[in-house]
């Protein structure tokens, strides 16, 4: 065990990621426009690809959007055309349908790239190779209406197992910058293989996303990774051992009074020498 690290308390204000496997760490460049969002993904190599930077947002309060889908929503059982683009009202209400939050165009936005974030590769993948940003093309369309289907039909709507709902910060919407769901992929993918290693009868996080207004109410580290959307608190029914034979998280919190793991996180390191804690 490396030392006893407070939760997060490791990090620095880099927002790199340098887990990614085979990959070097990608600094949070600005991306250059006009950016091929929806460019074809190759043949869909390293599922853990560069992250979005979903750092230094904003919320566009200025801009107000009509509130066109306040009523339930209608399930149109129709799939797009392969080539056509939502529209503005189309986006909306199924970004609202998947869980997402949306009063302010500058929402929508932040959805978008939200979900193109997430989105891990059912049906059309999106962002191999770039950031994610809040252009709507053909892939994008497609996929944000994979998702919403998938909603309509009762099934997980960011991955095989997990939904974006499920990622969202427990403070509803109580603090007015909360951006409410904002997983990254690597956490999607990593939360597929705990699943998939130790969950078989189903996981359900505790706690993904946290705004830092909710991080602060309940006590959370000022650079907990759950802030970052890469961060679970996961029921804590597996020993630290095999949570570490897992290779993958590299950071992970120890439930003190039975020694089972409730906290993993992805924050800089090696997870052959993952940053570990105790939890009271
Ligand atoms: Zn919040």
């Amino acid at each position: 065990m490396s030392g006893v690290t407070p939760d997060d308390a490791t990090m620095t204000t880099d927002d790199t990621l340098r887990l990614v496997r085979s990959e070097p760490a990608q600094t949070s460049a600005q991306s250059p426009a006009p950016i091929a969002e929806d460019s074809p993904d190759a043949n869909g190599r390293n599922p853990l690809s560069p992250r979005s930077d979903l750092s230094g947002d904003t919320l566009g309060l200025e801009k107000g959007l009509p509130d066109d889908a306040a009523g339930p929503v209608v399930a149109p059982r129709t799939l797009r055309a392969a080539s056509a683009t939502l529209t503005g009202t189309e986006l909306t209400r199924r970004l609202r349908a998947i869980g997402f939050r949306i009063r302010t165009t500058g929402e929508r936005d932040q959805a978008v790239r939200a979900f193109k974030t997430g989105w891990f590769r059912l049906g059309p993948s999106l962002m191999e190779g770039s950031v994610a940003n809040s252009i709507m093309g053909p892939r994008a369309s497609q996929a944000i209406d994979e998702s919403y289907q998938r909603s309509l039909d009762g099934r997980p709507t960011m991955s095989p197992r997990f939904s974006f709902t499920e990622t969202q910060c427990p403070c509803g919407g109580h603090y007015a910058d909360c951006r409410r769901i904002w997983p990254t992929r690597l956490s999607v993918i990593a939360a597929e293989e705990l699943r998939a290693a130790y969950f078989p009868n189903g996981l359900v996080p505790l706690s993904w996303c946290r705004c830092t207004g909710h991080n602060r109410a309940v006590g959370g580290a000022t650079s907990s990774r759950h802030l970052k959307g890469d961060a679970i608190d996961i029921p804590h029914t597996v020993s630290l051992g095999r949570i570490k034979d897992m290779d993958l998280y590299t950071g992970i919190g120890v439930h003190r009074a039975d020694g089972n793991v409730q906290h993993v996180d992805l924050r800089q390191g090696s997870p052959a020498e993952p940053a570990t804690w105790y939890h009271p």
